[in-house]
This record gives structure tokens, sequence and C-alpha cells, in this order.
């Protein structure tokens, strides 16, 4: 049989973002035309002489379902590829062992994903890398806490669960004025809605379990770099630690990710629908959505996103006891420690997620003992609202 690369006809290099998400990385199968990138289920490749192989050799180095979807998140974001990984954690890690060694600091929000702090404070500081949370909305607190060991600036925004924003752009000035690469943490956004490395940022994670796969079906995470020796670095920290994302969940994402910018912009619309309801309901003290124009940091919104995305969160007027009893009274609304998904999602932090947390702590971070946080997916908003209204008497 003899199939050549000009069976397909795509030529998709000037794509918009959509169709990029929907073909990038992905040829027609060249053994049976397959218009879907097949799950290549394989431990190992044969070779055909010594030195002779077609670019795979074993799958924790490389696997040819993964290398699909890290050239279509790639392209997505106009780099040439993504590193993709077994979860986000396994990213933010093979990050931190890319670019760290003992001796040096870094700089984090200091609102970021549970996870992120437990891997710095409890597993990167005892192979000495010390690192300072600070709230890097305030840019005077980046630059004074900077050293001269800085080896890395650390965002995430919005900000889980606070939806406290931080400046991209000016960061990365400070960032770039000390030699220390920006690494943003887009899972909540994703570049259908905010676009880090047009902002200046170096370097991109995702938890792709949250909109990236947007379905529930996997966990996952993926690393992006502007510069490929960082990319070649995350490649090979990532086979020395053997963190890669398997076949079957790479093809998962491939599906999903299909429809992120629709989602997204879907996500948006629902969540501010809900937003409005939740303003103007009795019980609830206070709303924060992005997209609400009381939001505080509304012009940085307006400035770095393309819309607001689904993430919200409310605080009831009756505080721990009355969001644990709204928490049990949903009935559409699930009750899971996860976001991003068509399903929502409701969380209450005090009780799940940030429990670990000494209180005073998450009081100071904003984290109230009445807030609730809401994953608003893709069912009829008018749905949604039904739930959230019966679940307040
Ligand atoms: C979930 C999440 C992570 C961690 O990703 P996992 O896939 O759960 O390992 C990192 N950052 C943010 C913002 C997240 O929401």
């Amino acid at each position: 049989m003899s199939i050549s690369k000009s069976f397909s006809k795509k030529n998709i290099e000037n794509c918009h973002f959509s169709t990029l998400s929907i073909h990038a990385g992905c040829e027609p199968d060249p053994v049976t035309g397959s218009i879907l990138t097949p799950i290549y289920q394989t431990a190992t490749y044969v070779q055909e002489a010594i030195g002779q192989h077609k670019g795979y050799t074993y799958s924790r180095s490389s696997n040819p379902t993964v290398s699909a979807l890290e050239k279509r998140l790639g392209l997505m974001e106009q780099v040439e590829t993504a590193v993709c990984f077994a979860t986000g954690m396994a990213a933010t890690t093979t990050l931190f062992l890319s670019l760290l060694k003992s001796g040096d600091h870094i700089i984090c929000s200091d609102v970021v994903y549970g996870g992120t702090v437990r891997l710095i404070e409890q597993v990167l500081k005892k192979f000495g890398v010390s690192a300072s949370f600070v709230d890097t909305s305030q840019l005077e607190n980046i630059k004074k806490t900077l050293q001269k060991n800085t080896q890395l600036i650390f965002i995430e925004t919005p900000a889980n669960p606070t939806l406290k924003l931080t400046d991209i752009a000016k960061v990365a000035d400070i960032a770039h004025e000390n030699n220390i690469p920006l690494v943003v943490d887009n899972t909540f956004l994703t570049a259908a809605l905010q676009k880090p490395f047009e902002l200046g940022a170096d370097i991109v994670l995702y938890s792709t379990t949250k909109y990236i796969d947007g379905h529930n079906a996997t966990v996952g995470g993926a690393l992006l770099a502007k510069n490929p020796e960082l990319t070649e670095k995350f490649y090979f920290n990532r086979n020395a630690v053997g963190s890669i994302q398997s076949p079957f969940d790479a093809w998962l994402i491939l599906q999903g990710v299909k429809t992120l910018e629709l989602r997204l912009l879907k996500h948006s619309e629902n969540a501010l629908s809900v937003a409005h309801f939740l303003e103007n309901h009795s019980q609830v003290a206070a709303v924060t959505y992005p997209g609400l124009s009381n939001f505080s940091q509304s012009e940085l919104a307006n400035k770095q996103h393309i819309n607001h995305g689904g993430m919200l969160t409310f605080e009831v007027t009756g505080g721990y006891e009355q969001a644990v009893r709204f928490m049990n009274s949903v009935k559409l609304c699930a009750l899971a420690e996860n976001l991003g998904a068509v399903e929502t999602i409701i969380t209450h932090p005090a009780s799940m997620t940030h429990v670990p947390i000494p209180k005073e702590q998450r009081l100071a971070i904003g984290i109230a003992d009445g807030l609730i946080r809401l994953s608003v997916g893709l069912e009829n908003a008018n749905d949604i609202i039904a739930d959230l209204n019966q679940a307040f008497v």
C-alpha cells in the first residue's frame, strides 16, 4: 500500500481557533482513512533495523495519540506543540523539576489551586526550593518579594476559588525585566477566553481535566512554552519521571476539545444568567463573577478576558449552616470536587476543598463559611436557576 502525506487536503495553518480545535494534529489515518486518530494502545513500537523507526520507541516517551493532542493544543495557541501529562499536577510537577534546583526561590499567587500549594509546601520544599505566596493582583508585592535566586513566577488567574485576577501583561513585564519566566495556570478560562502568550506569558499550564476535556471523562494536564528549548526540557523530564498521559485519555480529550470555544461561550452566557439571578436573591450576601459590572476588577477582566467563563461564587446570608443545607438540597447540580464540565458542579470550599486550611487563613484569603462555588454547566440556564432557587428554602 502506498499512501503519501498528500492524502490530506487540509491546510489549517491560518485557520481560526475553533477550526484548529477540531482539525489540528489530526490527519485521516494513512492505513484506513479513519477520520479520527486511532487510540494507539501499545507499549512499544517494532523497529525495522537498528536506528530505524518511525519516531516512536516506547510509550513512556511518546505515543501517536498523545502526540496528536499535543499538536492540536499547541497550534491552538500558536506554538509548535504542547506536552501532555497524566494529570494537571503531573504537569505542574514536571514544570518545577524542569526549571528549578535546590536553592532556588519561586513566587506564587496566594490564591491558587490547593494541590499546587501542597506540592510546593510539602514536596518541593524538601528539595531545597523556597516559595513566597503573595497577592499577585498587587504588583508591588511581586517586586518586593523578588530575590536574587527567584527563578519562576507562577500565577493563576482567575484564581481558584476567589476569582481574583492578576494582570498577566504587567506581571510579564516584571518577570522579563528580571529574566525570569512567567507561568500562567490558564485552567479556568482556557485559550478560548484568555490568551496568556499574547499577553507576554512564557509558559501556559492546564489541568485538561477541566474545560479542555469538558465532559468529566478524564484527568490530564498540559504544558505549553513559547521557547522550544523549554518544550524539550518538559519532554525530557516527563520521560525521566514517567508522567505521560495515556493514549485513551488523550483520545477522549481530542474529542472533547473540539467544542472548547463553543462551550466556553455558552458557559459564560449561562454563568451570567445565574449570577444575575443570585444577585437579586434575598438570601445571597454577595455574588462574584468577573462578568458582573460590580466585579471589583472589572476593568482588568474586560482587558484580558474575551468572555468570563463558567465559574462564579456566591455567599449565602446564613453562613456555614445554610451553605451545608443548600449543598444537600440541590438536585440537578452535582455536589462534587471538579469544575469545567458540561454538568453544573457545586462545591462548598469551607467543608470540602479547603478543610485542610486553618479557618483564620481561609477567611484571610476570602473564603467565607457561607461561600459556595458554582461551575455553571451547559444545561438550560432556567433549569439551573430553578434548582438553585428550590435549594434556598
Ligand atoms: C484541577 C486544577 C489543577 C490540578 O489538575 P488535576 O488534573 O486535578 O491534577 C491545577 N490548577 C487548577 C486551576 C485546577 O483547577
